[in-house]
Parts: structure tokens; sequence; C-alpha cells
């Protein structure tokens, strides 16, 4: 074929420029600057089989930006000791706001998401008191960390009860807030108080939450798992495929198993269904199992836990009852979802040792094989840690073309 008609029929072929490389190539860097810490630009080199060169570019451009920092360990005996590096927890501040719905949560970070001072505040009844109420919140926390005016807040994550649109930080439906509904809550944050805002589902960032601390702790953490949340009221989870939270097709919401129906003609739910899996295994239901006529208190139902592994027949009754539906909602998920480990959260955590037999055996299956773990911390410091890493999530996200 001549070459001209060669030319002809060529049709535009997209490469990586070097910008695109360097965006890419340096959020990887820095989470492993973050996972790795100390680690040195050769040992970064190694893993990544990047030239030496171009970690060291970004690097350098790392340490400019006031992200990282080169220092030299204490030597030893042994000799020189190479420079290391690490994150500058000081220089990037972000907060993690938990909305619950008595009292939100918010959190300060630095770049590491290890929380350093939190603050609680009566969840209000509006939306309007609500971003006012979180502003106030902020002047405490700037007044509290001794910020200075021109000290300012990176970015805030917010953890919404409910479903929202990823995209824009709005908050679709949420059982526990009506009023919240349709509410673009990080649009109105960063246009009432100029912080930055994202937001997003409770147990998406709660998946996030432990994604950040398995990474941190493990050689490999698995890219396929569950993070179950075992709420007062309600059920939930977010789901990890491949190493990300899976939002769903819109981005508006996915892995809602709290409204799987177990149970057709059941008990009312929120949702306006019938038979939801929340309403057998939630705080709320195992509670009425245990004192139906006495309302639901969460000191209370840490009592019924102590009472359960202390001799109170009633209540470790109510337990392996809830332990019985959890088993049943959880072969269904491992079924669908087919992760290697879930995580569960919540308030019924602290007595997995008295349920996890019942969960385990109570639909099993030779053909499933996973298992399941309580998560690092209790369920709403994981949702606030969440919060706090969606803030950070950028910085250490390759981002994606096309
Ligand atoms: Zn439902």
């Amino acid at each position: 074929m001549p070459i001209k008609s060669l030319e002809l029929n060529r049709t535009p072929i997209r490469t990586a420029s070097p910008s695109s490389v360097r965006a890419v190539n340096r959020p990887i860097i820095l989470e492993l600057i973050r996972c790795h810490q100390p680690i040195t630009r050769a040992d970064l080199a190694r893993i990544t089989g990047f030239f030496r060169s171009s970690v060291s570019d970004i690097v350098d451009e790392l340490i400019a930006d006031d992200l990282v920092i080169e220092e030299r360990a204490v030597p030893t005996k042994r000799g020189r000791v190479p420079m290391s590096l690490g994150l500058n927890d000081a220089t990037y501040r972000v907060l993690g706001l938990n909305i619950r719905p008595r009292q939100c949560q918010l959190a300060y970070a630095g770049l590491s998401g290890t929380i350093q001072q939190t603050w609680t505040f009566p969840t209000p009844g509006s939306s309007k008191k609500l971003v006012q109420s979180i502003g106030k919140a902020i002047t405490n926390a700037r007044e509290a960390l001794g910020m200075s005016r021109s000290e300012k807040f990176e970015r805030l994550g917010i953890a919404i009860p409910g479903h929202v649109d990823v995209a824009t930080g709005c908050i679709l439906w949420t059982p526990t807030h009506p009023e919240l509904s349709n509410f673009p809550i990080a649009d109105e944050i960063t246009k009432e108080l100029g912080i930055p805002a994202t937001a997003d589902n409770d147990c998406n960032v709660g998946a996030l939450s432990e994604l950040w601390l398995t990474k941190k702790e493990r050689v490999s953490c698995p890219s396929e798992f569950v993070f179950l949340n075992v709420s007062d009221f309600g059920t939930g989870a977010g789901a990890v495929i491949h190493g990300e939270v899976y939002l769903g097709h819109d981005a508006h919401f996915a892995a809602e198993v709290g409204h799987m129906i177990i149970k057709p003609g059941g008990d009312a739910c929120r949702c306006g269904r019938n038979g939801c899996w929340e309403r057998y295994v939630s705080n709320f239901a195992t509670w009425a199992r245990y004192k139906k006529r006495t309302p639901y208190d969460a000191e209370l139902f840490e009592l019924m836990l102590d009472g359960a592994r202390n001799g109170d027949n009633r209540a470790r009754q109510a337990i392996l009852e809830t332990a019985h539906y959890l088993g049943l909602g959880l072969s269904n998920l491992i079924f669908f979802f087919n992760p290697s480990e879930v995580v569960l959260a919540g308030r019924i955590a602290k007595v997995w040792d008295l349920i996890e037999d019942d969960v385990r055996h109570a639909f099993s299956s030779p053909q499933l094989h996973y298992s399941i773990r309580p998560a690092k911390c209790s369920a709403d410091d994981s949702l606030l840690h969440g919060a706090v890493c969606l803030a950070l999530r950028g910085l250490f996200t390759a981002p994606k073309f096309g």
C-alpha cells in the first residue's frame, strides 16, 4: 500500500503527554509514601519501576508543594543513613463531617488522614441551620487550632446517611433527615463558608476508611470487600470493587443492602416497602426483641449488649436472632458480590464473638468462601475517618482519562 494512502486512512491516536503521565504518577508516588513512610527515593523507583529521575522529579515537586518532607533518619553504627521521605502532616489541613441523627461530628486531620481533634454539635432541623452550625463549628475549630486569618482548611469531606449525587455533592434522600432531601450541601458549604466540600454516602466513606487503613497496614489489601454498617435505625454497605468504592451507574447509590427484601409482607420499612433486611438487623430491631415497650436508646442498647455477655438470656436471644438474620442477608450479599472479606461495623460488632457462629452457619453453603471481621474502629469513628479520607482522596487518586 502506498505511504500516501496510509496517511489518508490514519485515525487520530491518543497518546499520553508528559503532563498527563505526571498527573497519573504523582498521586501514585504520594500514596506509596503514605503507605510506606519513611521510604527512600530509590525504594520508590524499585517499587514502581519508574526511572529514578522520574521519581525524583515528582518527589521534588511534592516537597516544593509542602506535601512531603525529606530528612535523614538518626544514623546508626552501620554507617550513612539515606534520606527518607514522609508526608508533611502540618500544612495540608482538612476537615471531615459525619452527619448523624442527633449530633454531628467534625474532625480535623493533616495529610496522613490521622484524626487529631474532634468536635460535636447538635444536628439542626433545617438545611439553612445546618450550614450555619457547620460554619460555627469550623470557626471554633480554627480558634482551637490557633489558626491565623491567612491559614485555611483545604477541603471538607461529608458523610451523609442517605443517597447522594456524588458528582455534585447534593443530598438526594435521607430517611433520618427528610428536610435535607435535594439539598446541594457541598455547593452551599463551598459558597457560604469558602471551603471546597465533597459529600458521599456514609457507608461509602466507611469503606473508604477501611481501604485507607488496610492499604497502609498490609502489603496487599483486599481489593474486593464489603463494609457493612449495622446502625441504630438502619443498615447500609459500601462495596469496594477493584480497589475502588462502587458508586452505581449514576453515582447516586449502590450496595443499599439494608433494603434487600428478606421477608415479603414483613415489617414496614422507611423506604416505603415491607420486609427489608434493616428491619430485622438494625439495633432498633434487636432492641425491640429485647424490650418492645421501652423506646430505643443507644446507651441502653450498649447495656443490653453487656447483659448478653454477662448472663442475660433474653438479651442473648435477641442478639442471636439478629445473628440469624445477619447470616441470611450476608449469604445473599456474598452470592451477589463474592467479596473476599466483609467488614462489620456498628455496636453489634462489639459482641461479634457471641454471634459469629450463628452468623456464619445460619445460611452457609459450600460455595461461600469469605471472611468476616469487625471494623477497625467504632462505626461513628469509621464514618468520621472516612469523611476525612474523602477530603483527601483527590490527592492520592490517579485521574481517569477518556
Ligand atoms: Zn427498605
